[in-house]
This record gives structure tokens, C-alpha cells and sequence, in this order.
């Protein structure tokens, strides 16, 4: 990977647009997810938003994906291609989402419930996402990527979940993938030293049993070596004034399905305009 490119305000403004249409993109894809809804048809929603908002979906055609959202049922853990299957009560469905304005891209997964899942799922799912505000937690002046990488791994393994290892977070900004890699494990102390205007993609992929994953023959889709579920939550974050600020949120979401939550309230200096 390159160096590190550092943003500016500006750019971080540019970036939180971006962000945010990521964001309403899932947010509306909330209000859609049922059983008997084919990922393909997902899919096409969201291509029409992110145009219909400005922009361009960030995934199709990079490193040729062949759709606008990476959409991972159940044992898949990220990269799954949209398909013509409907999904079905008690599924969960991990959605990846990019796109592309003003030069720069957001990026950022959340996984859902399709109606009602089972409770071992269920805490898979709140694990694995209280991980990421974990992860966002370290992201700050002097703190080191192997810190954050630690606070996520640790979360995790204490409830015996799998931290993926071949797959990670990132640098963010005119291109999807920047420096430094940010890994969901890691040593306190250990790598890269975080400064002022780094924006990143950090994205837990968390098994509910073993750590090890393959790929179809696809050769996109990742999924569970022993076939039981994985989460994936992500989001951009800039490091400003010393802190984490969080570009993107899933508040569309909640409001979508009528969730209350504070979690994202210590990483935002501006109240959303929903
Ligand atoms: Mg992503
Ligand atoms: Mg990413």
C-alpha cells in the first residue's frame, strides 16, 4: 500500500457527503428487507438511489464487481454477489455499500435481521457492532492501529466469537482502499500511529464460531469454513481535533426501524439533520 493521504476540512466535508449517502442508501434498503425479497432486487434499489442522489455506486466494476452492493447471507462474510434467491425469516444479511461524489468515496456495511432471528444470532450481531464503536473508541492522536485492532479483537474473542483475519480495514478517500490497513486484531502499541486528518474504514467481520473462512469459486464470496453465521458492521471515521468523528451513520437505519440509540453520540460534534 501507498503512504498515508492525510484530508483536510475541506476534503473531509467532501467525504462526509459521500459518507452520508452511503448511509441513506441503507437506511432506505432497512425499509425493504423482508422475506422474499431477492438480494438482486436490493441491489437495483440501491444503484437507482446512489445515482438518483449524485452519485455513483463506488463498488460496480471495481477490481470488476459485477453489482453496486456486496450482499453476505448468513455463513457469507463479505464479498457475496446479489442474487436471484429470496431471502427468508430468521436470515441475516450483511450489506457493503460504496459511493462515489465529488472524487471520494464512502464505504460502509451493516448487517440486518430478515424478521425475526434467533437469540445466539442476535448477540452475534450486537457483539460484533458494539466492537466497531470499540475500534472507534482508539481512533485518536497517539493511539496506534494495533490499539484499535486490540480493542475489537478482545471484545470479540471474550464471547468466543472468530476475528477474521485475511480481511481488513482501510484508508479512505479518492481511492476505496488507502494505507495503513486497519486489522479487526492485533497488539496494544503495535503499528502505525494515528494522526490529524486520517479518515479510515474500520470493519469487524466477526464469525460466530471459527476465524477461518474460504471463498467460492466466485472468486468473491467469503464465507464461514465451518458455516455458521458472521457480522459485518463498518464505518469511515476522521480523526479531528484529535478525536474520532464519525462520517458515516446508521441512524437512517434506525429510523428506518424504529431503533432508538445513543451509540453514536460520542463520536459526533454536529446533531444530524434526519
Ligand atoms: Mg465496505
Ligand atoms: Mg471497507
Amino acid at each position: 500500500m501507498s503512504d498515508i493521504v492525510l484530508k483536510n476540512a475541506e476534503e473531509i466535508e467532501l467525504m462526509r457527503e459521500s459518507a452520508l449517502i452511503v448511509s441513506k442508501t441503507l437506511g432506505m434498503l432497512a425499509g425493504e428487507i423482508k422475506p422474499g425479497v431477492t438480494t438482486l432486487y436490493l441491489d437495483g434499489l440501491a444503484e437507482r438511489f446512489i445515482r438518483d442522489h449524485g452519485a455513483e455506486p463506488g463498488f460496480l466494476g471495481l477490481y470488476d464487481f459485477p453489482n453496486t452492493l456486496c450482499m453476505s447471507p448468513n455463513a457469507q462474510v463479505v464479498h457475496g454477489i446479489p442474487n436471484a434467491t429470496p431471502l427468508e425469516e430468521g436470515d441475516i444479511i450483511s450489506i457493503d455499500c460504496g459511493a462515489l461524489k465529488n472524487g471520494f468515496y464512502g464505504d460502509h456495511a451493516f448487517t440486518f435481521a430478515v424478521g425475526n432471528i434467533d437469540p445466539e444470532t442476535e448477540k452475534l450481531l450486537t457483539v460484533s457492532k458494539a466492537s466497531l464503536y470499540k475500534g472507534i473508541e482508539q481512533f485518536r492522536t497517539g493511539k496506534r492501529v494495533g490499539d484499535l485492532a486490540h480493542a475489537i479483537q478482545s471484545h470479540c474473542e471474550k464471547e468466543g466469537y472468530g476475528v477474521v483475519r485475511e480481511l481488513v480495514g482501510h484508508g479512505l478517500g479518492r481511492t476505496m482502499h488507502e494505507a495503513p490497513e486497519i486489522p479487526n486484531y492485533g497488539r496494544r502499541g503495535w503499528g502505525k500511529k494515528f494522526i490529524e486528518g486520517m479518515v479510515i474504514a474500520i470493519e469487524p467481520m466477526i464469525n460466530q464460531g471459527t476465524k477461518r473462512i474460504k471463498q467460492l469459486d466466485d472468486g468473491w464470496t467469503i464465507l464461514t469454513a465451518d458455516g455458521k453465521p458472521s457480522a459485518h458492521f463498518e464505518h469511515n471515521v476522521a480523526l479531528v481535533d484529535g478525536k474520532p468523528e464519525l462520517l458515516s451513520t446508521f441512524q437512517y437505519i434506525y429510523d428506518a426501524l424504529g431503533i432508538e440509540s445513543e451509540e453514536e453520540t460520542p463520536f459526533r460534534k454536529v446533531r444530524l439533520a434526519v
